[in-house]
């Protein structure tokens, strides 16, 4: 066995500590978990990390049974400080007093104060230093030795230190300012949790081991714990900080609603559409990704109700066993032609596409370089792979080549929203696919808001920079402009075959419905023959931002997601609500969409707006951002 000793500091300031006994097989592991643990502390990143291992013979090793753990939790310090005067005195009659002040008045020490009974002092040889055990662990599972639990840490320090020749007990307080808790320890009443033992926000706190030097003398006590090596057995690992998950959701929704961050549904009585009635208050819609009005458009609804006619509700099947039918293969090839690739494949969402994608490519070899304002479901993606995530700043292609020439890698992957769902801004493709090629590495676009919207017709970002550039695949969503359901993801016949064999969220969930896919069909159709659609929109977005600038509000924009910051989420969610009391469907955008303090107005606009509702939305916008941030 090998003893791991760690210790992290910072201008000879230490900030944390963690020691093990450990198996050589678990030694590679855990020096992994202490390296990180010193790296990434709260208190700070060290300057010095001094690891120390040793082996230790086994023969040496003391093997102790864990304390019982008991609960002891009171409405009042007082109550508790009670509770240890009685504790003490069924021990100890005589020094209890002795004891209690010095608990209350316990300096800052990095160790224990040694109390002895008998002579009623202290002993430790240094005291400032105090007394610190060391060579102590559990005989539990590495996989537990993971997490630190301070609860773990205490119960084992415990229980070595109740085993002590001579020892009568131990108190302790915990110095976190963020606990209230202590303990209460000995061989007779066992480990007794006591909370709260003092002031939250305190760092008042420490140890205080009490013996008896008519049982065993200093000396003694003193290298038992500083040198006798523990192994502490036979911990219930169902014993816990437990914490009841029920008042914990409760606690939350209530921060939640105290910060703003509290979202509800909106229940809307009509279809997708810019006239619609919440609560029978009519509102004109400008928060819909219905950009083209296809959701509502005649001749696509009416696909969709003869394909359920004709083809059933449902699909019956995952794509791979029998949930293929003749209209994902006819909007498969719609697809790719759209997006001037080679093949298609449907997903049932976006969100399902972009997870699927992500982590059936990037695996252990793979570096996902990923812009900051990325979709939450690329984030999702690349979390789900096992994949190394960097992140990259918001469409700064300095930044992203910097970064791709800063790490070592095999494989890598570029992904990026084309058009930023949450800014409404375009991505640099040219440069985009350029590093790409430069550094071989396979770039990824996801169009969800461009398709019918950015491109001379609608095709999205590679028709936007007139086909300079063509990434390697190209994920996108029919649920926006194209106003029915379903992701897609257009790529190689080569990725797609590999995307039907291992993109998990295509292979096991079931394909897509008839109506949808039809519905998708049509919108295509409609946005190949009727180019007006797509000029009406871009039309709507120049004249909506020339409105804003006349009205004093700094906001450009070349799709149709046209933010307004405001800051604030209060400010923003008051300049939404003033605009929905005049009627207007106008969402604040807040944490954790958007970064905290950008909190901000998120316009969408569609293609059947009028210029007069534009030009009034304007008016009334530049109104209330006014009045929500006097
Ligand atoms: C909406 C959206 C998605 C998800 O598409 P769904 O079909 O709604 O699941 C993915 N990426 C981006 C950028 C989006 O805006």
């Amino acid at each position: 066995m090998y003893s791991i000793k760690m210790r992290a500091s910072q201008n000879s300031r230490h900030i944390s500590g963690s020691e093990k006994i450990v198996t050589a097989q678990q030694l590679p592991d855990i020096l992994h978990t202490v390296t990180k643990r010193a790296l990434y502390h709260s208190l700070g990143q060290p300057d010095l990390i001094n690891l120390k291992i040793q082996p230790v013979d086994k023969a040496e090793i003391i093997c102790l049974p864990a304390l019982q753990v008991t609960e002891h939790f009171s409405q009042t310090i007082t109550e508790n400080m009670q509770f240890i005067r009685e504790k003490l005195a069924e021990l100890i009659p005589g020094c209890c007093d002795d004891i209690i002040q010095l608990l209350n008045n316990m300096p800052q020490m990095r160790g224990a104060i040694l109390y002895d009974v008998h002579t009623r002092q202290r002993c430790e040889k240094d005291l400032q230093r105090g007394i610190r055990v060391t060579y102590m662990d559990a005989e539990i599972d590495s996989g537990m030795l993971k997490n630190k639990n301070h609860f773990f840490e205490a119960l084992i320090l415990a229980t070595k230190v109740a085993h002590a020749p001579g020892m009568l007990a131990e108190l302790c307080i915990s110095d976190d300012p963020d606990y209230v808790t202590g303990y209460f320890a000995s061989l007779k009443h066992g480990y007794i949790r006591l909370s709260p033992v003092k002031e939250p926000g305190s760092s008042h706190g420490g140890r205080i081991f009490i013996f008896d030097s008519s049982e065993a003398d200093a000396e003694t006590v003193i290298n038992y714990l500083e040198k006798t090596k523990v192994l502490v057995t036979d911990i219930k690992t169902d014993f816990h900080q437990r914490e009841n998950i029920q008042d914990c959701i409760r606690t939350e929704l209530l921060q939640l609603k105290k910060a703003d961050l509290y979202r509800q549904l909106k229940i809307i009585e009509t279809q997708q559409q810019k006239n619609i009635t919440i609560a029978n208050q009519p509102l004109l819609m400008f928060s819909s990704n219905s950009y083209l009005n296809l959701a509502a458009h005649p001749a696509v609804k009416q696909a969709a109700a003869e394909a359920c006619l004709a083809w059933g509700a449902g699909s019956g099947g995952s794509r791979l066993t029998t949930g293929t039918n003749s209209l994902h293969v006819k909007l498969e090839a719609m697809l790719a032609e759209l997006k001037h690739t080679e093949s298609a494949l449907l997903f049932n969402t976006g969100y399902t596409a972009n997870v699927g994608v992500l982590s059936a490519l990037a695996d252990e070899d793979t570096v996902i370089f990923s812009d900051e304002y990325n979709h939450a479901s690329i984030i999702d993606g690349c979390r789900l792979s096992k994949g190394r995530i960097i992140v990259y700043k918001h469409n700064d292609m300095q930044d992203l080549e910097k970064k791709i020439n800063s790490i070592a890698f095999t494989k890598g992957i570029l992904v990026s929203d084309s058009v930023f769902s949450m800014d409404g801004d375009i991505l640099n493709l040219p440069k985009f696919v350029e590093l790409g090629r430069k550094y071989q590495l396979l770039t990824i676009i996801d169009e969800a808001h461009a398709t019918g919207v950015i491109g001379k017709t609608g095709k999205g970002a590679a028709e936007y920079y007139s086909y300079q550039a063509q990434p390697d695949i190209i994920i996108g969503t029919l649920s926006k402009a194209l106003g029915s359901e379903g992701g897609f993801v257009c790529a190689s016949a080569e990725i797609i075959e590999y995307l039907k064999n291992k993109a998990r969220s295509f292979i096991f969930s079931t394909a897509q419905n008839p109506a949808s896919l039809a519905a998708a069909i049509k919108s295509i159709e409609l946005l190949n023959t009727q180019p007006d659609l797509v000029q009406k929109l871009q039309h709507n977005i120049r004249y909506f931002c020339q409105c804003l600038q006349k009205n004093k509000l700094a906001v450009q924009s070349d799709t149709a997601i046209i933010p307004v910051i405001i800051g604030s989420e209060t400010a923003a969610l008051s300049a939404a609500q003033t605009l929905y009391d005049k009627g207007f469907l106008i969402p604040a955008i807040r944490y954790p969409t958007v970064a905290k303090n950008t909190a901000r107005l998120r316009i969408t606009l569609m293609s059947s707006h009028t210029e007069t509702e534009l030009a009034l939305l304007a008016r009334e916008i530049s109104q209330a951002v006014h009045k929500s941030t006097l």
